[in-house]
């Protein structure tokens, strides 16, 4: 058995769209697309008016070494957001499918799920916000096609252990595809599990320059799984997914300059989030501050909602994170410049006198 016997049989055997792009390049003189002959202004020679390589080489060169994986185990897409639809509708049929979540976690799976009418079956973490993989295990029904773990996850900021993930594959395989979204793993200790794709063809792992890479701006995310999954998710996807601009602003990020800059960002936030996790813990205003791996804090207030007003009225803007069911009394706060972190901490000072 296959991964591919998961996916949807009308998917797998699509004839794809075939773009004039695709079909031929190279030549000096490209009339087989109906571009314009002429450069638009202000593009800075990136030569917009042609159509971009649906996965340009460069790029696919630079993230497959920054992930540690091959070309043909990565799919380049509108941020992770788009491989993320792309990998619901490849394998769930509408109306009959599912996926499996673990609430409280992030919204675009469900989103994605319910857009392709795939039913969205909750297992909701335990109160530590850990993941039950037992019970996540019990709750998989023949209809569960993708599981989608979040980790660290958003909003709780906690991690799922390695070993969990690696269970979970093996225990799925034949069964469902696990796609483990590593949003914010380059803020964890725990390292990522991308290594784990070449031991498991139901494996895939979600990666994104939205969050430690500065450039949510730029829609590039990532998915990374076996050669089989990939060339299926390139056969759907949208003919030209990654526009020039986009393109060179990541190749100027994963650049080696680029990337000392990132990772001294990153490492700032990392000592951040234990300065706010220590000050913001000793306010009167808070009950707990969560631990977390990721990018941002979950705290929980006496006053939620009064605290998220008056740090709004002091033009700070937080997400309140009062939706969720475990986390009625809390809000997500980013980490961010440590001027800007000082405020948040002035501000909620002046709020417990
Ligand atoms: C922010 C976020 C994403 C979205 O990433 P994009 O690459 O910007 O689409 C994906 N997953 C999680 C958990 C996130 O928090």
């Amino acid at each position: 058995m296959s991964v591919l016997d998961l996916a949807r049989p009308e998917i797998r055997t699509l004839q794809p769209y075939s773009s004039a792009r695709m079909e031929a390049g190279g030549g000096q003189i490209m009339l087989n697309a109906n571009e314009s002959a002429w450069e638009p202004t202000g593009d800075a020679g990136l030569g917009c008016n042609r159509y971009p390589d649906p996965q340009p080489d460069a790029l696919l060169q630079s993230l497959a070494a920054l992930y540690g994986v091959r070309r043909e185990q990565l799919f380049v897409g509108r941020g992770s957001d788009e491989a993320i639809d792309l990998l619901v509708r490849a394998f769930c049929r509408a109306g009959e499918d599912a996926v499996l979540i673990q609430p409280p976690t992030f919204g675009m799976y469900a989103v994605s799920a319910r857009i392709q009418n795939a039913a969205v079956i909750e297992v909701a973490l335990a109160a530590d916000f850990c993941l039950d993989v037992h019970a996540l295990l019990a709750a998989v029904t023949p209809a569960v096609k993708l599981v989608f773990l979040c980790t660290p996850n958003n909003p709780s900021g906690k991690s799922i252990p390695r070993a969990d993930i690696e269970l979970l594959a093996k225990a799925l395989a034949g069964k469902a595809l696990v796609v483990v979204d590593e949003a914010y793993v380059e803020f964890s200790d725990q390292r990522s599990v991308v290594d784990l794709i070449e031991r498991y063809e139901n494996l895939a792992v979600l990666r994104t320059l939205s969050k430690a890479w500065a450039l949510a701006g730029a829609r590039i995310g990532s998915l990374l799984a076996g050669p089989e999954v990939i060339a299926l998710i390139r056969r759907i996807m949208p003919p030209y997914p990654l526009p020039m601009p986009c393109v060179a602003a990541a190749l100027a990020e994963l650049s080696p300059s680029g990337q000392a800059m990132a990772r001294e960002n990153m490492a700032i936030v990392r000592e951040q989030r234990t300065i706010m996790r220590k000050a913001l813990a000793r306010l009167p205003c808070v009950r707990e501050v969560l631990p977390s791996d990721a990018n941002f804090l979950a705290v929980r207030f006496d006053d939620a909602g009064t605290v998220y007003l008056r740090l709004l009225q002091a033009g700070i803007v937080v997400r309140d994170i009062r939706r969720y069911p475990t986390l009625q009394d809390a809000l997500r706060i980013t980490i961010g410049t440590p001027e800007e972190n000082a405020r948040v901490l002035t501000v909620l000072n002046k709020e417990s006198t």
